[in-house]
């Protein structure tokens, strides 16, 4: 037990975090963890004055609910949207963004409504989610106010379908509705989107990747839809802090977009204690040293924190991480003080409602004060009033890390925000570069419309709602004109005069599956039943769904037993296991098209297409609680190939002599490169390191020098590779960063072994690596 005394009880909401960190510091060879403490200040209200337009009784309507006068960011938003301009609203969780774009469309709702209650000009509101909807409906009709609203999803029953079509003045949806059911069926619901003012797009960051490419191209059907029908919106975007969300948000609808990003709301007191596990005795892969699981980091904190009589809880990836995370540090207090035990639980998916509320319940009102728990959390439980709050390891976005911190902090009293590195490049580059957490965002939302696998589908949706016309070439993109050619030699879509026109008898909007990033879908079933426990992207199956993988799902952990790549069912059972697997594969390259490029100095970076075949090879099984690897286990697994994008760099020979690098150190040090490079990429793009992947060579045959590729894992590619292009400098200046602070000797998982390399982590030459990229960065542009 590490933990410091019980001392002096704070009283509710009077919690200094910076205190409390010193305190976590205090025992013996813990200082060093603390790798950055950053205290937020409080911040005051920015306010403004309600609009003169705003109908006075949704003013009153939030007066009566205590927003007596509104944040400057909202009045902002909302005025550029009454005056007719797109905006992106990017400001932070719990930023009240609604208000920004219900202002002015309850207010066109209200003023343009005929005299016998006729709807005038209607909101469409989309959502990623079905249960975000709902939670935006409840809170419209809290507004109280005469406006007639309906959700519009898959539950919805058939007469409500038929009322919200004819009478709905604001309808909430989401994009795989508006896919396959109101923009194929728009001309019964023609009245509706003729009169849709407003569109309104929520947590519009969701959309990345190839899910981003697809609602892209829904929107732009929307906009057809929508102008033949006489209706030409104003696009209101809210998103969490991004870097370029004018960018985004341009991309998303096609449309020149205002961002909105100087957040007025206030905030209390915020410390973010950034905090790294020491290295331990145990040794991984090629001797390299292994870092102690965040998992078992967080317990001990969770431990000190709830004998510090601190409302702490603790976010965890896993159901078993936090089962284990409750119980190590329920046996932590145990030993200082029995009665403490009890005051910790596990929270996460699987309970029952009831269970759920009694210990919601019990958090609120300090019968407990530690909670270990998954993301189930974010699945809308209201859980707030909390002094603490850690992070085990980097949830992947800066909104999914602000969303979990704000969870801390209740009125007037500071809050204590931590993040527990996990053993990777990214979440070590993040504890020691803080201000890639802090500052300005870099992460940007990306993906890629022009995508031909992704706009295909869509070009025959749009052709079955209306034929396309050369005039639509533009909204579609410069790659809309092949792709018709292509389509229309396939058979799918027929030329005439008038446009291209989809003449098939199937619904042309089955051929896109806009959550499915390519490929046919793999089931995963239970095997003992033949229930349907999820599915998994074809191109993902080799790596998540072969024999003997561990598939974490909703928390929950299965054994895969099977999988059968021509019937595309894995089959699986459940079981705790205290092993994880990570496949490993090997993969080869063949440049199609270089498409841009820059010059640094006789260095070269480049953006392009390319071929990947890519075969799963092996898997390991790793320890959870220790992160030792107990075996690799060969996996006979066919070949994949994919054409899709990719960034890469060569240095040529002349360089690489100024490095001093001998020949023979040169695969190992472009191998380390890459490895690193691949795990920053999820810091500029909003990806996971498992949607990417590389390929180094000390001499490739396409550009005869040394080069290192990193791909798209999607055909098509999802935006990844080209955004890694579009911020090389920072990117790759963040990798040789990485690199030359770890703490190791020779290289290990926080810095250049990759968890899923199948040359099993050899060669790898870790200061090659930095001479490499010093060399390749000297004339970075
Ligand atoms: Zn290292
Ligand atoms: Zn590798």
């Amino acid at each position: 037990m590490t933990a410091s005394p019980l001392t002096s009880r704070p009283g509710v909401g009077s919690v200094d975090p910076a205190g409390l960190v010193e305190r976590l510091c205090a025992p013996p060879g813990r200082a060093d963890r603390l790798t950055h403490l950053e205290r937020l200040p409080a911040r005051p209200a920015g306010t403004a004055d309600w609009p003169a337009w705003a109908d006075p009784e949704v003013v009153a309507a939030y007066a009566a609910r205590g927003v007596l006068v509104p944040w400057r960011h909202q009045v902002v938003a909302a005025e550029a949207a009454r005056s007719g301009h797109h905006v992106v609203l990017a400001t932070g969780t719990a930023s009240g963004k609604s208000l920004g774009y219900l202002l002015p469309s309850l207010t066109a709702i209200r003023e343009t409504r005929g005299p016998r209650g006729q709807r005038g000009a209607s909101t469409l509101y989309l959502a990623p989610t079905k249960a975000l909807a709902q939670d935006q409906l409840a809170a419209i009709d809290g507004l109280g106010l005469d406006v007639r609203v309906a959700t519009h999803d898959g539950d919805s029953p058939q007469e409500q379908r038929e009322w919200t079509r004819d009478h709905a003045e604001y309808v909430l949806t989401n994009p795989d509705m508006l896919h396959r059911s109101l923009l194929p069926g728009h001309a019964r619901w023609a009245r509706f989107l003729g009169s849709v003012r407003y569109v309104v797009v929520d947590e519009c960051h969701h959309y990345r990747g190839v899910f981003g490419a697809h609602v892209a191209h829904v929107l732009r059907r929307l906009r057809r839809v929508c102008a033949a029908h006489g209706a030409d919106p104003t696009f209101v975007l809210a998103s969490a802090t991004v870097a370029d969300p004018e960018v985004a948000a341009a991309r998303l609808t096609g449309l020149e977009v205002r961002a909105v990003t100087a957040d007025a709301s206030p905030r209390g007191e915020v410390a973010v204690a950034l905090w790294e596990p020491p290295l331990t005795s145990y040794t991984g892969e090629q001797g390299a040293p292994v870092r102690r699981p965040a998992s078992a980091e967080t317990a001990d904190l969770l431990a000190d924190l709830v004998v510090e009589d601190v409302r702490t809880l603790a976010f965890v990836r896993s159901r078993r991480g936090v089962e284990q995370v409750a119980q190590r540090a329920a046996d932590l207090l145990a030993e200082v003080d029995p009665a403490l035990a009890a005051r910790v639980a596990s929270y996460r998916g699987g309970y029952l409602p009831e269970e759920r509320r009694a210990l919601e319940d019990d958090l609120r009102s300090g019968r407990l004060l530690g909670m270990a728990a998954t993301n189930a959390l974010e699945l809308g439980i209201d859980v707030s009033g909390l002094d603490a709050v850690i992070v085990t390891g980097y949830p992947g976005t800066r909104a999914a890390f602000w969303q979990q911190v704000g969870r801390a902090g209740r009125s007037g009293g500071g809050a204590l925000g931590m993040l527990v590195a996990r053993d990777d490049p990214l979440d070590t580059y993040l504890v020691h570069h803080p201000e890639a957490l802090l500052g300005q965002p870099v992460e940007g939302t990306v993906f890629d419309p022009g995508n031909p696998y992704v706009l295909g589908p869509h070009l025959c949706a749009a052709a079955q709602e209306l034929p396309v016309t050369t005039a639509d070439l533009p909204l579609f993109g410069p790659g809309a004109r092949a792709v018709l050619d292509e389509l229309t030699a396939a058979g799918l879509l027929r030329r005439r005069p008038q446009g291209w026109f989809w003449t098939d008898r199937r619904r042309a909007s089955d051929l896109a599956d806009i959550r499915s990033a390519g490929g046919a879908q793999v089931q995963l079933v239970e095997a003992a039943t033949g229930r349907v426990v999820g599915t998994v992207d074809g191109g993902r199956a080799h790596a998540t769904a072969h024999r003997g993988a561990v598939y974490v799902h909703r928390g929950e952990s299965w054994l895969v037993e099977d999988l059968d790549l021509d019937g595309n069912v894995a089959t699986m059972r459940r079981e705790d296991v205290d092993y994880a697997t990570t496949a490993r594969d090997v993969a080869d390259i063949v440049i199609v098209e270089e498409r841009e490029h820059q010059a640094w100095g006789g260095c070269r970076v480049s953006f392009g297409s390319v071929d990947v075949s890519n075969q799963v090879t092996s898997y390991l099984r790793r320890r959870v609680r220790t992160g030792e690897v107990i075996d690799e286990v060969p996996l006979d697994l066919p070949v994949r190939s994919l054409r899709t994008s990719a960034v890469w760099w060569t240095v040529p020979d002349a360089v690489l002599a100024e490095t001093g690098l001998d020949r023979s150190d040169l695969p190992g040090a472009a191998h380390a490169a890459e490895h690193c490079s691949i795990g920053l990429l999820p810091l500029f793009a909003t990806c996971d390191r498992w949607d990417i992947g590389g390929v180094s060579t000390a001499r490739h045959p396409d550009t005869g020098v040394l080069t290192v590729f990193v791909h798209d894992g999607h055909p098509g590619g999802a935006g990844f590779a080209e955004r890694g292009y579009a911020t090389a400098r920072e990117w790759l200046s963040a990798t040789r960063a990485t690199i030359a602070a770890c703490e190791c000797v020779a290289g290990c998982p926080s810095c250049i072994q990759s968890p899923k390399c199948g040359n099993g982590n050899d060669p790898l030459d870790k200061e090659g690596a930095v001479r490499l990229l010093d060399a390749l960065l000297r004339h970075a542009s």
